[in-house]
């Protein structure tokens, strides 16, 4: 099988290092500001509004607002990198799984800045886990990479897991299983619209990343 990862708040937590990340942006930028830390607490919030679901977008590619391309956010997300932590023993699974024979790639959104989500998949140690890299967003839109998967590599169940699901309403096709790694800081945005969980077909939801294991085994044994 194919098995497609996202990678903030799926395979490592940059969600809980987003204000000390701020903090720290804010120290090498902005030496002379003061109450520096209630600074990073407001934008931490403000990241987080990004960070909203968009049920049933998605469908084009986007460039992020100026004020969101800049050194400061550049070194921002470097010291979010830098502080990200695997969830569940990621780098072990990755590997498990391709010890199993099955093609393991990183499916996932590209930062406000371009070439950011690589930097930050080496800093992170993941990249070389790899089979295979795809970024969508910004040269692809979601559907487009998901093409990109299917000439590459066939016509395979595509197992996707992300621990934002509305990303799957609309992508995907008859030989995808959705996996929804439910992350409590992006979890919480899905409660207020559980009900368009329906739209998605073939859901399995995991609380542990270990469980894909039995995702793949439930899927062999219907398929
Ligand atoms: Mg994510």
């Amino acid at each position: 099988m194919i098995v497609a990862f996202d990678f903030d708040g799926t395979l490592v937590d940059s969600y809980s290092v987003i204000e000390e990340a701020f903090r720290r942006a804010l120290e090498k930028h902005f030496r002379w500001l003061l109450f520096k830390s209630a600074w990073a607490k407001l934008l931490a919030k403000l990241e987080m509004y990004f960070e909203r679901p968009t049920f049933g977008k998605h469908k084009k590619k986007s460039r992020p607002p100026f004020f969101l391309r800049t050194k400061f956010m550049e070194t921002w997300f470097e010291e979010r990198a830098r502080l990200t932590k695997p969830l569940d023993d990621a780098p072990e699974l990755l590997k498990k799984l391709k010890e199993e024979g099955h093609l393991v790639i990183s499916f996932s959104a590209e930062d406000f800045i371009d070439g950011m989500k690589v930097r930050r998949l080496k800093i992170s140690g993941l990249y070389e886990l790899f089979d295979d890299i795809i970024v969508f967003g910004r040269e692809m839109t979601i559907d487009e990479a998901f093409q990109l998967v299917r000439r590459k590599y066939g016509n395979e169940v595509f197992v996707w897991v992300d621990d934002k699901p509305w990303r799957f309403i609309g992508h995907g096709d008859e030989n995808t299983e959705y996996v929804w790694y439910y992350f409590p800081p992006t979890a919480k945005f899905v409660e207020k619209n559980r009900e368009l969980l329906a739209l998605i077909p073939h859901l399995h939801v995991i609380r542990d990343l270990w469980s894909i294991f039995d995702v793949i085994k439930r899927v062999k044994f219907e398929r």
